[in-house]
């Protein structure tokens, strides 16, 4: 199939890398990534959207999604398929969806779980929202791109589900970094701790597969000096996001509030922005309960 793929970052690029190996016609376009392996260069994002039967974008957020749809829109074929991959707001994918109608196109919001490691190994999971038609259209890429596929429901659902997700991830390794933190004042052997959590009621995805302590559990970006992985400044955009989400439908999130006021401090007063999301672990540990 003629893929137009534009955003080739570090999600970006494995994914386009991925279609193109498993023999689809990818054309890329990026201001400033390298074209991956078997990907073919565009001049520009309009050339890119032109060629495709299904346009993908894989940008960093709503204002460069919203830009970037705005100056292909007009140069891409009828019944062509823009799939978003992007993590956006449910309003962003709306709005994609309310256009390419307009312009006799079709729109998928389609955001992804499985970080850097699930693109490279084409083993992420999507999260789509829009048309069972579409959608079958799209399944063969997908397919190479991820393991799993649910179709949460129209437009908008499956930025819905992603939003919804990574409040529980933030949440989730705040708490799991705050439970290693009260481990070492108690003098409780971090390894301990790792031992019992993994395998009882407080376990989850942070504690059993994204361990934030160094030399505990499977290796994880804590490993590698908390060098991302999945950076910090990304998982405060996504709790923005759930945060938004959540006053604009006027839903109870206090957890996902704190979490992200923790991300907050961490990122632009603590010199987080370009470390991983674990990196909480030493940001805790290096305070003392004022
Ligand atoms: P990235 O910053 O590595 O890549 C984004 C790319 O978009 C860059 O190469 C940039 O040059 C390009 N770009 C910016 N403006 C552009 C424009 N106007 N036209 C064309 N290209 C443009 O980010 P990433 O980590 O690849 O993340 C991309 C999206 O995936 C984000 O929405 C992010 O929230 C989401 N996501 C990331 C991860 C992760 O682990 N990194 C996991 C899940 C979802």
């Amino acid at each position: 199939m003629k893929v137009g793929f534009i955003g080739l970052g570090n999600m970006g690029a494995p994914m386009a890398r991925n279609l193109a190996k498993a023999g689809h016609d990818v054309q890329g376009f990026d201001p400033v990534a390298r074209m991956p392996d078997g990907v073919s260069s565009a001049a520009t994002a309009v050339e890119a959207a032109a060629y495709g039967k299904v346009v993908i974008t894989m940008l960093p957020n709503d204002e460069i999604v919203l830009d970037v749809a705005r100056q292909i829109m007009p140069a891409m074929r009828r019944g062509t398929i823009l799939l978003d991959c992007s993590t956006v707001t449910v309003d962003a994918a709306c709005q994609l969806a309310a256009r390419a109608t307009q312009g006799g196109l079709d729109a998928i919001d389609a955001p992804v779980s499985g970080g850097i490691a699930g693109a490279a190994a084409g083993s992420l999971t999507f999260m789509v929202g829009g048309s069972k038609d579409a959608l079958e259209t799209v399944t063969p890429l997908l397919d190479i791109m991820g393991g799993r596929i649910v179709h949460c429901g129209s437009n908008g659902a499956g930025q819905a589900a992603k939003i919804c997700n990574n409040m529980i991830l933030g949440a989730t390794m705040a708490v799991t970094c705050e439970a290693f933190a009260l481990a070492d004042g108690l003098g409780l052997d971090r390894e301990k701790l790792f031992d019992v959590v993994s395998t009882s009621s407080g376990s989850s995805w942070s504690m059993n597969s994204y361990c934030p302590a160094p030399g505990v559990g499977p290796v994880s970006p804590s490993d590698n000096n908390y060098l991302p992985g999945f950076a910090a400044e990304l998982m405060l955009k996504d709790l923005r996001l759930s945060q938004h989400a959540a006053e604009a439908v006027g839903a109870m999130t206090p957890l996902g509030a704190r979490a992200m006021e923790l991300y907050s401090e961490f990122v632009e007063q603590a010199n987080g922005r370009g470390r991983d999301f674990s990196a909480l672990l030493p940001f805790f540990t290096d305070r003392k309960r004022g």
